[in-house]
Order: structure tokens, then C-alpha cells, then sequence
């Protein structure tokens, strides 16, 4: 079974990360994908992030209709244990190594991606053996170019420029399967939103309809996230 990995801060989760999902599994027979929020401890935020449980609760809502999404409390730490909540820091590493002692053999596992994230990967803790864990879907997103996604791996795994010519075209697609690395460019995921926006619009009072899924643009509403003078992290 082909089972998708899709972590963020999801604060809050919105249109742009369930179209990736939606592409990514229609293109890949993906059966699940699991919506992973991150748990960012206090102590590790350069800017404030939404306590977990909204965030969570927000993927939950979002992730309803689709018997393909699943909210995942992978990165939860003691939190999905039914302790507090975690104090460390999650590695994606550590999430794919958890997550693959629960899966069967015959599974493959992707790992769903915005292509703004993946130029960061090389910085990521243990990035070569991540992106030997598991195969990539690198998705488009407005502002960003597929072009430069070989270019974004680590020193070592970056192929020659004859291997990523045919990647170099303004609309970068397909796949490209290098020793240790496989990444699939997924072309086409054409949301111009970010959860910086919308947060920015929710503290204006704007409505968030046209982001959000209805359901959590009204828990946005009813819990007062993101309310100027909201600290959101109770
Ligand atoms: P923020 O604005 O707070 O940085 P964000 O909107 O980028 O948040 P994240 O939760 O940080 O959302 O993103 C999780 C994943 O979803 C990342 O891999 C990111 O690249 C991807 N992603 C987010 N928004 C989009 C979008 N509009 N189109 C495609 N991918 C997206």
C-alpha cells in the first residue's frame, strides 16, 4: 500500500495543504496520508506557534471528508501517549523511522513536501539518510520554482547538471531516481495561500472562507485564534 507523510505546523492547516495532498495522492494511488503537525516546544520557536491541540484539532476537522486523510499524532511525543505534551524537538527523521516500524513490507512510503520546505532539506538533521528512508513528493508552490529541487540536496547526492537538464524546464515534472535519493516533482499545486496570510487576516478580523475549510475557519472563529492579543498557546 502507498501511504503519504505529510508533516507542517498546520497553523492553521488550509486549502494549499490539502490540494497537495489531494494532487499527490490522485498521482501517486496514494491509500493514506497522514497529516502530521509538528509539536514545536516552546523553548524552539523562533515565533510563536499555536499550542498543539488546536492545530491537531484543526487537521482533524480538515481532514473529514476524505476517507484517504488521516490526522496523525505522530509527532505528539508523550501527548499521543496520553502524558503532556512533548518537550523535545521532532526530527522528521525520527517521525519516518517510527512510522516505518508500523508499516508492512510491501509499503512504500512518501514524503509530502512544498518545494519552499525542501530547499531547506540539506539543513535538516540527518538529511541524507531521511531522503534515503523514503521517496519524495516535491509540489509546486506559487513563488517557487521546481527547477532548482537537485540542486537543493545535500553536498554528495547533487546530480550532474546532464542529469538534471530535463528537469530544467519552467514546468518541472516527473521523476528523478539517484543513488540514494528518489524525488518526484509534482507540477500543478497552484494555492497562493500561506498560513502567515491567513493568520495576518484573522487578526484584521478579514474573513478566512475562501482559505480555510468551513469547519475550521469556524473553530478559528469560535476559539479566537489568531486575535490580535491571542497567545493561542493555553
Ligand atoms: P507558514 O506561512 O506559517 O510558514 P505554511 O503555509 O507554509 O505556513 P506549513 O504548515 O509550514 O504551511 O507547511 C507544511 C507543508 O505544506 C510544507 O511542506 C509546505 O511547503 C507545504 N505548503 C504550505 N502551503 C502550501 C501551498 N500553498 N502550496 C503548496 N504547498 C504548500
Amino acid at each position: 500500500m502507498n501511504i503519504g507523510l505529510f508533516g507542517g505546523s498546520f497553523d492553521p492547516i488550509h486549502r494549499g495543504h490539502l490540494t497537495l495532498a489531494q494532487a499527490a495522492a490522485d498521482r501517486f494511488a496514494l491509500r493514506q496520508v497522514l497529516f502530521v503537525p509538528a509539536n514545536v516546544p516552546p523553548h524552539k520557536q523562533k515565533q510563536p506557534v499555536t499550542a498543539f491541540v488546536h492545530r491537531y484539532a484543526m487537521v482533524t476537522l480538515a481532514t473529514q471528508d476524505d476517507k484517504r486523510w488521516m490526522p496523525s499524532l505522530l509527532e505528539a511525543g508523550e501527548l499521543g501517549s496520553g502524558g503532556g505534551v512533548a518537550q523535545t524537538a521532532n526530527y522528521s527523521i525520527d517521525t519516518v523511522r517510527r512510522l516505518k516500524q508500523t508499516l508492512k513490507k510491501a509499503d512504500r512510503l512518501f514524503f509530502l513536501i512544498g518545494v519552499d520546505a525542501f530547499k531547506d532539506i540539506a539543513k535538516w538533521r540527518e538529511a541524507r539518510a531521511l531522503l534515503a528512508e523514503c521517496e519524495f513528493i516535491v509540489a509546486s508552490r506559487p513563488g517557487f520554482s521546481l527547477r532548482d529541487v537537485a540542486e537543493s540536496l545535500p553536498e554528495g547526492l547533487r546530480p550532474p547538471a546532464a542529469v538534471t537538464k530535463p528537469f530544467q524546464k519552467q514546468t518541472a515534472t516527473g521523476d528523478l531516481v539517484l543513488p540514494g535519493v528518489t524525488l518526484h516533482l509534482l507540477d500543478g499545486v497552484q494555492q497562493n495561500v500561506s498560513a502567515t496570510t491567513i493568520r495576518a487576516a484573522a487578526a484584521q478580523g478579514r474573513p478566512l472562507a475562501k482559505w480555510l475549510d468551513p469547519r475550521v475557519a469556524e473553530y478559528v472563529r469560535k476559539m479566537g485564534l489568531y486575535r490580535k492579543g491571542a497567545r493561542g498557546g493555553g
